[in-house]
Formats: structure tokens, sequence, C-alpha cells
């Protein structure tokens, strides 16, 4: 029996043996008043920590993937999450092949939309919009420490992504997974896109980490490589592990390599909600005090009703355990690695904006740009991702049942 229920129970019984006038001298019991060990967790999530992972990430400039650079970052993150204790890191292998080189078509240009029009995900673009694409200019990036930095171009061969995972107690052969993306396009840092959602699995996987947190349930944290070039290796993961699931190996360890996956998670672009771009093109100088943290599913996929309540334990989490902005559930979950398990399990997003008529309609005016460097936000902008980590860590540590012990 769940501890919750026995709890209940004994309560109720209790309450028959008790006279009326004696249990009105007595306190109400003191368990209700016990502090919430998740509120506790949260509480381990700070900003200068989150901001200092963010920095860490951008010492290897935008870790685009099939690069040195982009390499390191993945040594440097497997570092990190062991010594956070994090300690069982295993890395998925891949081959990609960089296609052959198309045309520069430019960025869409900017234009007023007169009228809503269809936009990815199955969303529709309303109001102003701003110029989107993927800056490939070298000399649009002025410093020229992160130009040297960004220099090395992508070729075709073998790449890795990291994961780890903590091990349930009761419950090992179960996992919820926790992703962001650690590479990055454009000639600037990927500070944004995505330091600030490789940050929040870092930091959650530190949290979950320590001695003293225990979870029903396992979490796996990983950092996708070959987002940018079309989800690559989130799409490998699947490819790769998706028939391991719940197998035990060997048989009779108790060990699971591949827990049964109970829902997907992804945390791409997490900073930046400044509003709508102004009629110029512009956009406004400061996060806009009504910023919100955007939970989406995709209405248009096998486990949409699934997702859709996965989504409502994410917005109650952040209605519970968020200091300063609010979650906002939408539909139209897409462009991020948690597509390739749409149609498997639960799977949603975490983002700044929504993917498709916002971040779309040029509502980030660093996404892919050289602007995308961590000096470009401010402590504003860095406490919605914040957020986002107090989001998901307060929604996972309940899914998961996460108690603190002594
Ligand atoms: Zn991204």
């Amino acid at each position: 029996m769940p501890i919750r229920a026995a709890r209940v129970l004994a309560r109720s019984s209790l309450a028959l043996f008790i006279a009326a006038p004696l249990a009105a001298q007595n306190p109400a019991p003191a368990a209700d008043s016990a502090p919430d060990p998740i509120a506790q967790m949260v509480a381990r999530l700070d900003l200068e920590h989150y901001k200092a992972t963010i920095k860490g990430l951008t010492q290897f400039g935008d870790r685009r993937q099939g690069t040195e650079r982009n390499r390191k970052a993945v040594d440097w993150i497997e570092q990190q999450l062991k010594s956070y204790g994090c300690t069982n890191t295993e890395r998925i292998t891949y081959q990609y092949d960089v296609p052959a080189p198309r045309p520069a078509t430019g960025a869409a240009p900017a234009r007023r939309a007169r009228a809503a029009y269809p936009a990815e995900g199955g969303s529709h673009v309303r109001g102003n919009r701003a110029r989107t694409g993927v800056n490939t200019d070298s000399l649009a990036q002025p410093d020229p420490r992160v130009r040297a930095l960004d220099t090395e171009q992508t070729t075709s061969g073998e790449r890795q992504e990291v994961y780890c995972t903590k091990i349930g107690t009761t419950h090992p052969d179960e996992m919820y997974i926790v992703g962001g993306h650690m590479d990055g396009i454009g000639w600037g840092e990927a500070a944004n896109d995505d330091g600030s959602g490789t940050a929040i699995v870092m930091e959650l996987a530190r949290v979950f980490s320590s001695p003293d947190v225990k979870t029903d349930r396992s979490i796996r944290f990983i950092l996708w490589n070959n987002e940018e070039s079309g989800l690559n290796g989130s799409r490998a993961y699947v490819a790769q592990r998706q028939a391991l699931q719940g197998k035990e190996s060997p048989a009779g360890s108790g060990k699971y390599p591949e827990p049964r996956w109970l829902g997907m998670v992804q945390h791409d672009m997490m900073l930046f909600d400044h509003g709508m771009p102004l009629a110029d093109g512009t956009l406004p100088k400061e996060q806009r005090p009504e910023a919100d943290v955007n939970i989406e599913f995709q209405s248009n996929s096998k486990m949409a009703a699934e997702s859709n309540k996965l989504a409502w334990v994410f917005a109650s989490a952040n209605d519970k355990y968020a200091t300063d902005y609010p979650g906002t559930v939408g539909q139209h979950m897409t462009n991020t690695d948690s597509a390739p398990f749409q149609d498997i399990i639960p799977s949603i997003s975490l983002r700044e904006n929504e993917r498709g008529a916002q971040i779309g309609g040029g509502w980030d005016p660093n996404w892919h740009q050289p602007t995308d460097m961590f000096k470009t936000y401010s402590d504003k902008d860095f406490r919605l991702g914040l957020n986002a980590a107090q989001t998901t860590l307060g929604a996972i540590a309940t899914l998961t049942g996460a108690r603190l012990v002594k």
C-alpha cells in the first residue's frame, strides 16, 4: 500500500477511538505541517549556479555537432555529471553523415502578418513577425575569440551523446527521461539554444544525485547531440534503445540498462520571452513581466491524451514550486528532441515561447545568431530558465516519489 494511503487509514481509524472532548484538546497531527521535501529539493536550485553551468557550456563556443569543440563539450558535461554524483554515465554512439550543402536561401524576411497563417506544429503566426534564419556568416560574429572558437566546420563521422541515471529504489525498471540538446549553431555561444536547457538537465542531475535524495522510480538525464541537424541524436537513442526497455540484464541482477519509458520532457531555449516583435521588427529590450514557461505537447500525435495529462502535471508543479513565472500549456510541441518519442510515450517540451507561432514568428532575435552569447542575457532572462528548472524538478520529483532521507 502506498505510504500516503496507509497514513490516512491510520489516522481515520485512530479517530474512531478518540472521544470528542479528548480530540478537541489535541492539536492537528504534526505530520501535515512537516516541510514538503520536494520544496526543499527545489530550493537547492539557484540562479548563480544555473548561470555558472550555462557559462561553463559557452567555453566551447556553439558546440556544433561533428567538431572538436562539440566532443570536448560532451567530455566536460560527463565530468560535471560525475562530479555531481551522477557517476553511472553512459554514451550513445552513432554515425551522422552531413548532407550536401544546399544553396543558401537567406533569412526569411520580416513582414507584418495581415492575418493568421499556418506555422509549424499546427500553430498559427499572428500579429507582427520578425526575421528568422540560421547565421552562416563568420564575420557576423564581432568577437574574434568566439569567431576563432566556432571556425571548425562539421564533417561526417561518429557522434556521441552522454547520459546518467538516478536509479529508483522500488521501481528501478521504470524511468522518466529529462533532456536538452548540447549542440548549437550560428557563430555564437549557443547560450540560450540550448545551453539554457542543457544546464537545466545538469542542475536537476545535481539535485537528484545528492546522497539524501531517494526516488521510487528512475530518472535519466540526457544531453542530446545533433539536434540542430534534425533531431539525429534523439532519433539514434530511440532506434538503439526502444526495444531494450524493461529488460533485466544480466538476468537476476536487479539491473535494468534501459528502464521502461514513462515519459519524456525536453528543455530547449529557456531564457528569452520579451514578447511579440514591434512593428519595426525589433524586440522589446527587457524580459516582459508576464513571461511564462511554455509547456507543450503535440495534439497530432499518438500519445496526445497522455502527453496532455503529463503537461498538466507540470503546470501544477509550476503553480506549487516556481518562484516567479507561470506555466502555460499548449498543444503545438514541435522541432525538438521530444518529437521522436511523441508516438511512443507521453512527451512534452518546456520552452521560453511556443516554438511554432512565437519563436517561428521571430520572437527570439538571438535564435541561431551570433548574438546567442552569455552576455546577451540579463538576470530576468536567466530567471525564466530557473523557473523552468523548478517546474521540472517539482514535477519529476512528484512523479517518481522523491523524498529526503537522513
Ligand atoms: Zn534548440
